[in-house]
Formats: C-alpha cells, structure tokens, sequence
C-alpha cells in the first residue's frame, strides 16, 4: 500500500507520532524493505533531534534546510519563503 511517495509524506507525521497505527506499520513495513525511505527516515530522525536541539541554541545550519530541500524537492517549512542558495 504504502509507496516511497506516501512514506516520504507521511515522515514528519510517522515521527512526530501522529499516525494511525495501520499508517505507521504501512510505513515500517516499507522503510524494512526500501534502502532510500530507510535512508530519508534516518535523516529526518536525525534532523529532529538536531532542529530541537538547535532550537535553544542556534539557528538551524543554512545547509541543513537546503540539503532538506533537496531531498524532498519542493518547498520545506512553513512561514519562510524559501529560496534556496545558489549551489
Ligand atoms: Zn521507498
């Protein structure tokens, strides 16, 4: 059921733990079977603990957001326009 497009949406939500259970096994059963949502679901773990982390320190690295971008190809976080730098 679950596709990498689904999984790659559904991320913020999975980790936040705002899914329904069927929708969080639909997307553990993809990511033990698909390298790359493996690969996202690790990165964007790890952004989360780093944001949250940053978030009471720092800004969060503009090269961050950028390789945020990228991997999901569109527009991420609400609030700013978001223009990437140029490469
Ligand atoms: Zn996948």
């Amino acid at each position: 059921m679950a596709n990498c497009n689904d999984t790659l949406r559904e991320l913020q939500t999975f980790l936040d733990n705002e899914l329904s259970e069927d929708a969080q096994h639909a997307i553990r059963a993809h990511l033990g079977g698909c390298g790359d949502c493996l690969e996202a679901f690790d990165f964007h773990a790890e952004l989360k603990m780093v944001v949250s982390r940053k978030c009471r320190t720092d800004e969060i690295p503009p090269g961050l957001m950028a390789k945020v971008e990228q991997c999901f190809g569109q527009a991420f976080g609400d609030g700013e326009t978001s223009q990437s730098a140029d490469r």
